[in-house]
């Protein structure tokens, strides 16, 4: 049988940039190109370095290191990794309040109900039922500083739990530097300094570097960063920015000592003009202070960072900018952006590894041969669009639904006019709870769920449906649940004599 690439006329594919999403990519596709017919080529100049933040994942980065094949606890220890069941919200939806967006499901459905149409009407009813976070393992597991694979196995409770991981963002390229040039990828260390075009349909012939060199190739992914070099400086691709709805422009970022055992969860803790990050690796914490420069300046997010934490820094703080948004074509021509020359979502939800991983994905699934069929280019962006749009509704709840008025940047963002999928969302489940999953959407119920009631949204009622069963029978077996879930988190070893016993290659140094 022949193989697609073998009938591609694709045979020089150039990726422009070693940060994540280079790495990632470069890795991925040599991975599965590997038939010897196609070369990879990535590109990176030491001189402008990666932006070298982006230290939290969330679950679906297990699929990415099975794609790969790659030894989770080799990948932990080589990259100073922890694992993460989830996220902490402190002071979003007022100050002093905090709750837990775990990874992972909510109890058991009971005679097809939804478990959270259940636990809805009891906790509306009743003032001894758990909260909710109390039927999610992942999130007891996380307050209870535990950690344990789940099971394969579906009646195990196990299996309910998810998990990613916290990594050092240096070490993780590195790893998939070492990975992907294993696998034949050809790295060059170089300046691009210019891209020519073809004249006939303005497709990327090739690249020119500072040296002089030109590298030429029939398929360009542009993993440059936020410049955009081929997607925007070369294709003009435009970008659609959202700051009206998502208005934090600014970051810095420091790292400090470790001190204590690393939780297995990342915390966001809310400020008066956007929020802080904290970040529990294995020899350090990654910390960092996202706002809005039109409420905060720079010193003061400074001291806000400083603020928050509880050893002192070990590194030089870095200052970024940014513009939340999108690309308006996220595969023009002969070349797709992957990563920051794709677009910008505050990294609130740890999404940006993600919108990676899912253009990879999208592109293998997409990937062209050497006519470039325009059917497949618009899938990928059509697809693409949709996941930041549902990402960025999702971003936007965070800073909608709060009870905050302690500082204009609150008043601000409470007031502001929210897209009419988000509303729609809200509305839905203020009514009778319900939430639904749209098309491949990467938050599911749980997620929604979680971040809904976490900012105090509660429905008027329930579904009727839960009317019909026994109200003493489902009460028992919530009960069941709960008890089961807090003895099986109980049970799991210390998140980090969990590390220490599976990933011990790299015990921190203390
Ligand atoms: P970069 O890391 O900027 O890499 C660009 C590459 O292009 C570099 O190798 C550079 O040398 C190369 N390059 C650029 N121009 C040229 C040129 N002319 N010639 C040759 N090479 C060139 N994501 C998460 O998932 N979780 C998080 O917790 C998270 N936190 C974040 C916090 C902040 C403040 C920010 C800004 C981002 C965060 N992200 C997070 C996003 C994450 O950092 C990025 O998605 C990820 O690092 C990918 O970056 P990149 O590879 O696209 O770009």
């Amino acid at each position: 049988m022949t193989d697609a690439l073998s009938r591609s006329a694709i045979r020089r594919i150039v990726i422009i940039g070693g940060g994540t999403a280079g790495w990632m990519t470069a890795a991925a596709l040599s991975r599965l190109m590997r038939n010897g017919h196609s070369s990879i080529t990535l590109i990176e100049s030491d001189e402008i370095g990666a932006i070298g933040v982006g230290e939290a994942t969330i679950p679906p980065i297990t699929a990415f290191n099975k794609l790969l094949g790659i030894d989770e606890n080799d990948f932990v220890a080589k990259t100073q990794a922890t694992f993460k069941l989830g996220i902490e919200f402190v002071d979003w939806t007022r100050r002093g309040h905090r709750y837990i967006h775990p990874f992972g499901e909510y109890g058991l459905d009971i005679e097809a109900v939804k478990f959270y149409q259940i636990w809805l009407k009891l906790y509306s009813l009743e003032d001894d039922i758990p909260y909710i976070d109390e039927f999610n393992l992942s999130a007891v597991a996380a307050k209870l500083e535990r950690f344990l694979k789940p099971s394969t196995d579906p009646r195990s409770v196990m299996s309910s739990l998810a998990y990613a991981f916290h990594f050092d963002a240096t070490q993780y390229a590195a790893y998939l530097r070492r990975y992907a040039e294993a696998r034949g990828v050809k790295r060059i260390e170089g300046k691009v300094v210019d891209t020519t075009l073809r004249s006939e349909d303005g497709f990327i012939e090739a690249i020119r570097l500072e040296s002089g060199e030109k590298i030429g190739g029939e398929f360009f992914i542009d993993c440059s960063g936020f410049r955009g070099l081929l997607i925007e400086q070369a294709l003009h691709a435009g970008y659609e920015s959202w700051t009206r709805w998502l208005p934090c422009d600014r970051a810095v970022a420091a790292p400090s000592e470790r001190v204590r055992d690393p939780i297995p969860y990342t915390r966001a803790s809310a400020h008066s003009a956007g929020w802080r990050w904290r970040i529990p690796l294995q020899h350090r914490t990654g910390n960092g202070c996202v706002y809005c420069s039109e409420h905060m300046d720079d010193e003061t997010a400074m001291a806000q960072l400083v603020a928050g934490l509880d050893s002192p820094l070990t590194g030089e703080p870095r200052y970024l900018k940014f513009t939340a948004g999108r690309r308006k074509e996220f595969w023009k021509k002969n070349c797709v952006a992957i990563g920051l020359s794709a677009g910008f979502l505050e990294p609130l939800e740890s999404t940006s590894i993600h919108l990676i991983q899912a253009g990879v994905s999208k592109l293998i699934a997409l990937f062209p041969d050497g006519e470039f069929n325009p059917i497949e280019r618009d899938e990928y962006n059509r697809l693409t669009a949709l996941q930041f749009e549902q990402i960025r509704d999702f971003l936007i709840l965070h800073y909608h639904a709060t009870e905050r008025d302690d500082s204009e940047f609150w008043r601000y963002t409470r007031s502001i006019p929210i897209p009419e999928t988000l509303k729609a969302k809200i509305e839905l489940f203020r009514s009778k709870g319900r939430i639904f999953r749209f098309q491949d959407e990467l938050f599911g119920e749980s997620n929604w769920l979680s971040v809904l009631l976490g900012q105090n949204i509660r429905p008027r009622t329930w579904d009727p449906f839960v009317d019909a069963l026994d109200y003493a029978q489902i009460r028992g077996q919530l009960m069941r649940m709960h008890a089961l879930i807090r003895s099986t988190a109980e049970k799991m070893p210390r998140h980090q004599a969990y590390i220490d016993r599976f990933c011990a290659a790299a015990k921190p140094v203390r």
